[in-house]
């Protein structure tokens, strides 16, 4: 019998710890939820590896580092009203749901989105709203949100995502063209945005009214 929690204990200590992730918080999410039940294949040896995964449809689950890195920037203290832009396969919804209030996220895929509601629900996340949609305009029904990440390529800050961002929060998204991008984190203090470059990233494209177009 495979341990899958011994496995998950691994990728956090070598790929997470091991280069710098610090949030107590975030380690014991991403040492709690179930990786592998978010993949179309839950075997998938490689469930735990160093990299991103197919999840169909031309779109990928993130890196465990990279779900890592972008969590811990956005300082969750467990009472947040969260919005993830970009829902796939779920994975990263149900470590923002372990350590945040509430979280509305939004997937423009409808087959992705289903198979995300089921697996959390499956997990029992009650904290967690999947919603189809255009992301690059937000979600506004739920707005002000206290944090926002965008786990699509952006190739700038949408507006409608700082409007909805309440003061004093925090936004974090891969942001330039399609071929690659960078990690950046936005903070908004009495309606003025300060922009903080981390490090280069690459991921898929967020297709939509402020993102591309599907090709
Ligand atoms: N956070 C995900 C990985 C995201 S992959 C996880 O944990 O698995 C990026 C996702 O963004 C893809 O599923 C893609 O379909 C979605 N996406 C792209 N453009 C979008 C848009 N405009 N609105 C909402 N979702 C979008």
């Amino acid at each position: 019998m495979r341990d899958y929690e011994a496995e998950r204990k691994r990728m956090v200590e070598s790929q997470l710890r091991g280069r710098g992730i610090c949030d107590p918080r975030v380690l014991a999410a991403m040492e709690k939820v179930p990786r592998h039940r978010f993949l179309p294949d839950p075997d998938d040896a490689a469930a735990h590896g160093d990299h991103p995964l197919s999840i169909g449809s031309g779109q990928t689950i993130s890196q465990p580092y990279m779900v890592a890195l972008m969590t811990e920037c956005l300082h969750l203290a467990g009472t947040e009203r969260v919005l993830e832009i970009g829902t796939g396969s779920g994975y990263q919804a149900a470590i923002l749901a372990e350590l945040s209030g509430r979280v509305v996220t939004v997937e423009r895929l409808a087959s992705l989105a289903d198979g995300a509601r089921q697996v959390l629900a499956d997990l029992g996340y009650a904290n967690v709203e999947v919603e189809v949609g255009d992301g690059s305009f937000g979600w506004p029904d739920n707005a002000p949100y206290d944090r926002i990440i965008v786990t699509a390529a952006a190739p700038e800050i949408a507006e409608p995502w700082t409007d909805q961002l309440a003061d004093r929060g925090r936004l974090v998204a891969p942001l330039g063209d399609r071929g690659g991008q960078t990690l950046t984190v936005v903070t908004k203090r009495a309606g003025k945005l300060r922009h903080e470059n981390l490090c280069g990233c690459v991921f898929v494209p967020l297709v939509g009214e402020h993102g591309w177009q599907e090709n």
